[in-house]
């Protein structure tokens, strides 16, 4: 079994209605400096990666897109589902200023489970919404503007 600071394909799910309006700038980012759920990568290691989204609510296209990957990675690049991690982003796992937690966090694990992938939660961390949350101000989702995300 690969430790995920070995994986060599990373594949990172945005949620479907917060991607019409984010690029996913932050998470790459967040990826390129190693900060966030990226921290345990070394800088050094030779990576790919993708953007998708969980294709809308409930997430279940989630599956089909993730199966098409694995097909796909293994016929064209030999890259075993051994090698992939998927990364939840933070506006999926975490309270921020676009909504609450997803509330099928739990049916898209379920989903990237059954396909045998690893999963590692949270990509970009903002600081300023990490003590916001630890504030409690985003309870109940009580968006303020220009909050950061994350
Ligand atoms: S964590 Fe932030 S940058 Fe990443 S997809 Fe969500 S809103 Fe966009
Ligand atoms: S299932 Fe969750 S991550 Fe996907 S669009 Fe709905 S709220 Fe966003």
């Amino acid at each position: 079994m690969t430790e995920i600071k070995e994986k060599t394909y990373l594949v990172i799910v945005q949620c479907h209605i917060v991607q019409e309006r984010c690029s996913g700038f932050h998470c790459e980012k967040a990826l390129y400096d190693r900060t966030g759920g990226f921290a345990v990568y070394p800088e050094t290691i030779n990576f790919r990666s993708l953007s998708l989204t969980c294709g809308g609510c409930c997430g279940r296209a989630l599956h089909r897109k993730l199966t098409n990957l694995i097909r796909q990675a293994q016929k064209r690049d030999g890259i075993s589902k051994e090698d992939i991690v998927v990364h939840l982003s933070s506006c999926i796992t975490k309270d921020n200023y676009h909504a609450p937690t997803c509330p099928h966090l739990d049916y898209l694990k379920t989903l990237i489970g059954k396909l045998g992938l690893d999963l590692v939660e949270d990509t970009w961390i903002s600081k300023t919404a990490e003590k916001r949350r630890q504030e409690g101000l985003y309870r109940n989702n009580q968006c303020m503007k220009e909050t950061p995300h994350g």
